[in-house]
C-alpha cells in the first residue's frame, strides 16, 4: 500500500470559476446552510429553548406535542415538555449515517438552519464537542435567574468552557440567548448586567469581536422572543432588538468552498444496489457521475458511477453537501474506509503523519499534557492514535500571543502551539485551507482532554 502524497500531475482540469458558475447555476437560488450550535450551562434551558423554536415553527407535529405535554405532566415533568422535542427528533433522524448528536433543520427567512443540539449535562461534553467542530456559529444560552447565571459563570461553570471550546475551534460568530428573564419580570438592568459581564469576558478573554456578539433577552419556557416579536409590555417597553430567529438569520453564512480542489471525506463504506457506494460530506469543490476521483491515503483513481443527495436536489454535489456515491474501479473494499477521502486526483490532499496545531486542553485533563503523551485525535471522521513530540509555546487563550516558549507541560485549561505525530499518515489539511478537514478534537481514556486547528503540516 502506498501511502505518500502524490505529486499533482497535469493542472488543467481544475477550474474553479466553472465550479462557481456551475453552483450558482443549480444552487443559486437556494438558502445558506448554516450548522449552529448551541452552548451553555446545564440547565440553562438549551433544550427547552430550541424545542420551543422548533415547535413554533411547526416542525413539531401537534400530535406529538400534545403526547409531550400529557407524558411530561403525568410525570410531573411539564416544564420539561419542550425539551423532549430534541430528544425524539434525535432518535427519528438517527437512522442510515451514525450521528453521535441529535440534529434539526430549521428555516429562517434567508437560511437553512442545522441544529447541532448540545446537551448541556457533563457526560455530553464529549458529544458536544463533536458538535462544535462542525459548529459554523453558536448560540450561547445562558440563564439570568438571580444566582444561576453567576453559578454558570463562574469557574467551574460550562459558559466560559463552552465559549472559549467554540472560538478556538473557529467560531467567531455568537448569538447570546439572555435566557429565563420571566424569572427577573424582565428586568432590563439584570439583562444589561449579564450583557456587560459576558461581553467583557467575551471580548477580552476569549476573543470574539464585540460587533459579532448579538445579545437576545428571551423565555424559552414562555416562547417569548424566540419567533415572533414578543408580546410581553413588560419586555418590549424596553427592547427593540431582534427575535432569536431574526438574530440567527442575521449571522454571515459560512463561505461554501466550492472553487477548491475536491475533498470528500468518507464516514460510512457499504455495498449498496449499485455496487461499492460511501457515505460522506464534499468538504471543498465539486463533483458529478464521471468524475475521476483519488482515494487516500492509498493512492487509488476510481470513476464516480452514481451520486444521491440528501433532499434529492440533482446530482451533483457542492461543498458541504452530505451523499451517497457509488463507485466504479475499486481494488479492493478495503481502500475505503471511515476517515479516508476522495479528492482531486490532480490536486491531491495531504498525506503526513508529523504536524503542528494550536489546540486547547479542558478541565477534564487530568494529567498535564507531556512530550511523548499518546492519546487519540478525532479528525472529522478520522480516528488516529498521535503523540505529542514537542511543546513549542504556551499561548495567551485570548489574544494568541506566546506567553512561555517550550514549556515542559501543559495544564488544563491552557492554549499553546504543540507538534503532534500520528502512527501512520493520515489525509489532513490545514485550518486555514480546509476548515473541515483542520480541527480535531484529542481523547485519552475515553475523554476529550483537548481539541485544536492545524496550523502546519509537514
Ligand atoms: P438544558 O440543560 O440547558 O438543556 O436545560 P433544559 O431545557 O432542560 O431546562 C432546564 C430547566 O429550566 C427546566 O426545568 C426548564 O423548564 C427550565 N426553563 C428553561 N427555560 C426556561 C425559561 O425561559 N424560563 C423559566 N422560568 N424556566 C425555564
Amino acid at each position: 500500500v502506498k501511502q505518500e502524497t502524490p505529486k499533482p500531475s497535469k493542472k488543467k482540469d481544475f477550474k474553479p470559476d466553472l465550479a462557481l458558475s456551475e453552483y450558482t447555476k443549480e444552487r443559486g437560488s437556494s438558502k445558506d446552510l448554516l450548522n449552529l450550535l448551541v452552548i451553555g450551562h446545564v440547565d440553562a434551558g438549551k433544550s427547552t429553548l430550541m424545542g420551543h423554536v422548533l415547535f413554533q415553527l411547526g416542525q413539531v407535529p401537534k400530535k406529538a406535542m400534545h403526547k409531550f405535554e400529557q407524558e411530561s405532566k403525568k410525570l410531573g415533568k411539564q416544564s420539561f415538555m419542550y425539551a423532549w422535542v430534541l430528544d425524539e427528533t434525535g432518535e427519528e433522524r438517527s437512522r442510515g449515517i451514525t450521528m453521535d448528536i441529535a440534529q434539526s433543520r430549521f428555516e429562517t427567512t434567508n437560511k437553512s438552519i442545522v441544529l447541532l443540539d448540545a446537551p448541556g449535562h457533563k457526560d455530553f461534553i464529549p458529544n458536544m464537542i463533536t458538535g462544535a467542530s462542525q459548529a459554523d456559529v453558536a448560540v450561547l444560552v445562558v440563564d439570568s435567574t438571580k444566582g444561576e447565571f453567576e453559578t454558570g459563570f463562574e469557574s467551574g461553570g460550562q459558559t466560559r468552557e463552552h465559549a472559549l471550546l467554540v472560538r478556538s475551534l473557529g467560531v467567531t460568530q455568537l448569538v447570546v440567548a439572555v435566557n429565563k428573564l420571566d424569572t427577573v419580570g424582565w428586568s432590563k438592568d439584570r439583562f444589561d448586567e449579564i450583557k456587560a459581564r459576558l461581553t467583557t469576558f467575551l471580548v477580552r478573554s476569549a476573543g470574539f469581536r464585540e460587533a459579532e456578539l448579538i445579545f437576545v433577552p428571551c423565555s424559552g419556557l414562555q416562547g417569548e422572543n424566540l419567533t415572533k416579536t414578543s408580546t410581553e409590555t413588560d419586555l418590549t417597553s424596553w427592547y427593540k432588538g431582534p427575535t432569536l430567529l431574526t438574530a440567527i438569520d442575521e449571522l454571515k453564512p459560512p463561505e461554501r468552498p466550492v472553487g477548491r480542489p475536491l475533498r470528500i471525506s468518507i464516514n460510512d463504506v457499504f455495498k449498496g444496489p449499485g455496487g461499492q457506494c460511501i457515505g460522506g460530506r464534499v468538504e471543498t469543490g465539486m463533483v458529478q457521475p464521471g468524475d475521476k476521483v483519488l482515494v487516500q491515503p492509498v493512492g487509488e483513481v476510481v470513476t464516480v458511477k452514481s451520486i444521491t443527495l440528501d433532499d434529492g436536489v440533482g446530482t451533483t454535489a457542492f461543498a458541504g453537501d452530505p451523499a451517497i456515491i457509488a463507485l466504479q474501479g475499486v481494488s479492493d473494499a478495503n481502500i475505503l474506509f471511515t476517515g479516508c477521502l476522495l479528492s482531486d486526483p490532480n490536486y491531491p490532499c495531504r498525506v503526513s503523519s508529523k504536524f503542528q496545531a494550536r489546540v486547547v486542553t479542558f478541565d477534564a485533563m487530568t494529567v498535564p499534557l507531556v512530550k511523548g503523551f499518546t492519546g487519540v485525535m478525532h479528525l472529522g471522521s478520522l480516528q488516529e492514535q498521535v503523540s505529542v513530540r514537542k511543546l513549542i509555546s504556551q499561548l495567551h487563550k485570548g489574544t494568541g500571543e506566546v506567553v512561555k516558549n517550550k514549556p515542559r507541560c501543559l495544564m488544563k485549561n491552557s492554549n499553546a502551539l504543540i507538534q503532534l505525530e500520528c502512527s501512520r499518515p493520515v489525509c489532513i489539511e490545514e485550518f486555514k485551507d480546509v476548515k473541515e478537514l483542520g480541527r480535531f478534537t484529542l481523547r485519552y481514556a475515553g475523554v476529550t482532554i483537548a481539541a485544536g486547528v492545524i496550523t502546519k503540516v509537514m
